[in-house]
């Protein structure tokens, strides 16, 4: 049979370098069994994913350049390759499981469920459903459903036993069907959830090996069950292990940029990036750290993944990216330039803004030197991040609060959003927005006068605007507090 694999991202953020991450181990697996390699967008959560997130997505992972065979852009055998356009297919497939007996539908209203869930805190028993609609006769259940009843459909999961499956990096892993909860299949909105649809799809597009995060390692006996109750084989597994902050929690937001958009602008290279992911996780073999993609894919072995958590280090992907750059021929160093933030497209974008302030054109760079680099030296702007009459602490909290604010404006990073969101900020804030705006101005741009705030922060983007506060925030909550004085 020949080898299929796919990546399955969800259109709910921007994109992020775990994606990139899964999608070079499966792309050097697809490609070094001479398979293919499929992207397939589950977008079934209807009120969470946007088309601006898969835009985003798609063109985050073109840039990292993994090309897939198959998906939503470029068609394939097996489309359509976003579930959304899928939803025919799954409600079929929950009809046949209702028929099995392996699925029942449910029509506890939300009210009882949390009833329930508030019960189970209470007594301190794990969450789950109680499974009293798993009682009701089929034929009650479909007459129900049939007068327009609104109901769920869970899948009926074996009250006994375990379910076992293997690991390709783990070995046999096994769960006891007790423990695990009737999981939903079929919404009230008859969108399916990530289960059904995932095992459905992988199914039918023919996906002979899921190669996903280590996160997903409890989600797989729900659907062992679900091959299991349609009578399908399942594919080969393999969990690969999370990326890690330096002190080995989960990659976070918090602790490490991790939208691919970022490194885009940091000026990571695209090759870089590929071979530093290649690095989490896996080893070339010897020492060896610095390879290409065709060499890993070559090279590729999953007994060559260790499963020690790969931290995902900042100044080792920097050292490495050194290498890259330093290899390229001065034409070539120059054209990545271009490509970065001295194309045309960029400077045109920085004239209207800076033009104005300045009097000769060597005060351009100096004026523009905020744009084009990385983090500011906050020890030397920091005084100035604090407004008159505020502290250092409640600045830094202030900060930090308003990257989280700034983390929902999707897709639409403009001027008008960045100010409306501002502005409503500061007043929830109890804040001026002279002050606010003031903090904001020294933490993305490092000077007390730039050109206009907003314009400042859509032009260098939601990931520096969003790193920069972040840490202007960290260090102002670093500063040591004014000890009160003694008595
Ligand atoms: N939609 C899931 C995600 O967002 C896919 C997980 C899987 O690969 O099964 O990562």
């Amino acid at each position: 049979m020949p080898v299929r694999v796919r990546i399955a991202p969800s259109p709910t953020g921007d994109p992020h370098v775990g994606t990139a991450y899964i999608a070079l181990f499966n792309y050097c697996f697809a490609k070094h069994e001479g398979g293919s390699f499929v992207l397939r967008i589950e977008d079934t959560d209807r009120t969470r994913s946007t088309p601006e997130s898969e835009q985003a997505i798609l063109r985050a992972l073109r840039w990292v350049g993994l090309v897939w065979d198959e998906g939503p852009d470029v068609g394939g055998p097996f489309g359509p390759y976003r579930q959304s356009e899928r939803g025919e297919i799954y409600r079929r497939h929950a009809d046949v499981l209702l028929e099995r007996g392996r699925a029942y539908r449910c029509f506890c209203t939300a009210e009882r469920l949390g009833e329930l869930r508030e019960d189970q805190k209470l007594a301190k028993l794990p969450p789950g459903y109680d499974g009293r609609c798993r009682k009701l006769a089929a034929e009650e259940g479909a007459a129900r459903a049939a007068a327009g009843e609104v109901h769920v459909v869970r899948l009926a999961m074996p009250r006994e036993g375990t379910t076992v499956f293997t690991d390709r990096l783990r070995g046999p892993l096994e769960f006891e069907n007790a423990k695990i909860d009737d999981q939903v299949l079929l919404k009230s909105d008859g969108f399916p959830t990530y289960h059904l649809a995932n095992v459905v799809d992988d199914h039918l597009m023919e996906i002979t090996h899921v190669i996903r995060a280590e996160e997903w390692i409890s989600s797989t006996p729900k659907h062992v069950v679900l091959y299991d109750a349609f009578g399908w084989q399942a594919p080969e597994f393999v969990h690969m292990p999370l990326l890690r902050n330096a002190d080995r929690s989960k990659i976070s937001k918090r602790k490490n940029p991790v939208s691919l958009d970022y490194y885009e602008g940091a000026g990571i290279l695209s090759e870089t990036l590929l071979n530093f992911l290649g690095l989490m996780g896996w080893s070339f073999g010897g020492d060896r750290e610095k390879f290409t993609l065709p060499e890993m894919i070559e090279a590729f072995d999953f007994a060559r993944v260790s499963l020690g958590g790969p931290v995902f280090d900042l100044e080792k992907l920097s050292w490495l990216n050194g290498l890259y750059l330093r290899e390229l021929s001065d034409d070539a160093f120059l054209a990545r330039l271009r490509a970065w933030r001295l194309s045309d497209e960029h400077l045109r974008r920085l004239v209207p803004l800076l033009r104005e302030r300045v009097r000769r054109l060597d005060e351009f760079i100096p004026s523009a030197e905020f744009f084009l680099s990385g983090d500011l030296d906050l020890a030397r702007c920091g005084v100035n991040l604090v407004p008159k009459g505020r502290g250092a602490k409640e600045t830094g909290t202030v900060l930090a609060a308003i990257v989280d604010e700034y983390e929902t404006i999707r897709g639409n990073w403009t001027v008008a959003a960045l100010e409306a969101c501002s502005r409503a900020f500061a007043e929830q804030q109890a804040w001026k927005t002279k002050e606010l705006f003031m903090a904001l101005r020294v933490a993305a741009t490092g000077r007390t006068m730039s050109p206009p705030l907003f314009e400042s922060m859509e032009l260098l983007g939601k990931e520096q605007v969003r790193r920069r506060l972040r840490l202007a925030a960290d260090f102002l909550l670093a500063q040591p507090q004014p000890q009160p004085p003694k008595a």
